[in-house]
């Protein structure tokens, strides 16, 4: 089945609200299987929303509308319709006695305005509002289904799921669609893509990749019956994984943070962490994840030289040596968090966020991290370049020391 979303609302053509309807309606019917090839938006305009409805009758099975259904003279869209199918409006006493209800229980005397949202179309069955006035309208023409919904998004999403989508499951078929994300960290997009590339060819089920900042999420998903959907999709993160190894670090909506807190605290082992240029960014999502008390002790922000060395017991000499943005100094800053907090891990960042104080050996974005455990100490040097900027190297600095604790207590 075909379906096509309408959205209606001057304001949406003003840019003054973002039509997240249109997005909830489209998630919706992909859960249902339900294919939607097109999407229009239009203002509060009689022939223009006629216009619209005419041309989606013409290519789409399932036409679902929001907005434009309370009684200002600019909700037009139920008159409209009944224009576009030839139909006429009629006076429903149904309606008109739950909006006099409505009204009454809140204690309030309904305007007379209100009642324009009693006429509906005479071929149309009302869909109920349980949570406002305006009743929703549901008509059938030559095979084609309209749904027209509030643009209050609390209300459509009420007859959405009490009445729509039940009834498109009756007309839909079994097919639904799923998919499962595969989360990616430690390569950027293009080899992440190299890796998998005749994968993301294949049709079924198709894999999609989408660049975040410092981690790819690959999209999974595959169209079928219920039991099918499943099994293609097992396939399919199963080749994934075969391909890209330790790289996925987790699946749908779950964060980095969260995979290494649950490894922190499947090993039992606590962790503190002391941070330079990332100002307390690792520690703030360490902290994001519920639970994190547990083995989350402390983080210090160590900004300046005197800090480091006197908070975390960094040897002057070090930082006269190799300077504050070194493998030495991280790892001496990891050790030093690691003792004073009586922690099993610490981890330390230390770098250049810029835009200022590069120097042609130490330049913009290069940035060390440490990770003292109880075997030993190790660093990672990473250079991200200036281009992502200030905000985007803290950023990246953070992930890539999560993703150094990922990896060394998945080794073990
Ligand atoms: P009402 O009875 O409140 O007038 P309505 O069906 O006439 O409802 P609109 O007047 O078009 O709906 O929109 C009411 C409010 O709902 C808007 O001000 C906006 O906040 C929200 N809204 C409308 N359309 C959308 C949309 N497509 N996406 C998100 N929010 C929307
Ligand atoms: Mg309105």
């Amino acid at each position: 089945m075909r379906a096509e979303i309408i959205s209606v609302g001057t304001e949406l053509l003003l840019g003054q609200i973002v039509d997240t309807n249109a997005a909830y309606l489209a998630r919706e019917l992909a859960n249902l299987g339900i294919d939607v090839f097109f999407k229009q938006t239009v203002g509060d305009n009689t022939q223009r929303v006629q216009d619209a409805v005419r041309l989606a009758l013409g290519r789409s099975e399932a036409i679902l509308m929001t907005g434009g259904l309370g009684p200002t003279e600019d909700d037009l869209t139920v008159e409209a319709v009944a224009a576009a199918v030839g139909d006429e409006l009629v006076h429903d006493a149904d309606v008109a006695a739950h909006v006099r209800r409505f009204f009454e229980s809140r204690g309030r005397v309904p305007p007379a305005s209100v009642y324009k949202q009693a006429l509906v179309p005479r071929q149309a069955r009302v869909i109920p509002n349980h949570r406002g006035t305006a009743p929703g309208i549901h008509l059938e023409r030559d095979g084609r289904m309209i749904f027209i919904m509030p643009g209050v998004p609390f209300e459509m999403d009420g007859m959405m799921r009490e009445y729509v989508i039940p009834y498109l499951r009756t007309r839909s078929g079994s097919a639904v669609i799923g998919s499962v994300v595969l989360r990616v960290t430690g390569e950027g997009e293009s080899a992440v893509e190299a890796r998998i590339k005749d994968l993301i060819r294949g049709t079924t089920p198709t894999i999609a990749p989408y660049a975040k900042l410092g981690e790819v999420h690959l999209r999974i998903t595959a169209k079928g019956a219920p039991g099918e959907v499943k099994d293609q999709l097992a396939r399919g993160e199963a080749l994934v994984r075969e391909r890209l190894g330790e790289l996925v670090y987790g699946t749908d909506e779950q964060t980095l943070e969260d995979v290494v807190g649950g490894a922190l605290a499947a090993h039992r082992l606590t962790l503190a962490v002391s941070e330079s240029c990332t100002g307390g960014l690792l520690a703030q999502r360490l902290t994001n994840v519920p639970g994190s008390s547990t083995y989350f002790l402390e983080g210090v922000v160590v900004y300046s030289n005197r800090a480091k060395i006197e908070r975390l017991g960094v040897d002057p000499r070090l930082i006269e040596a190799h300077g504050a943005v070194s493998a030495e100094v991280a790892e001496s800053m990891a050790a030093g968090i690691r003792a004073r907090a009586e922690a099993d891990l610490g981890v330390s960042i230390t770098g250049i966020a810029g835009p200022a104080g590069g120097t042609p050996e130490k330049p913009v974005g290069l940035v060390f991290i440490g990770l003292a455990h109880p075997g030993g100490v190790l660093h990672r040097r990473l250079t991200f370049g200036a281009e992502p900027g200030r905000a985007g190297i803290r950023h990246l600095a953070a992930q890539a020391a999560l993703n150094l604790l990922r990896l060394h207590l998945l080794r073990g």
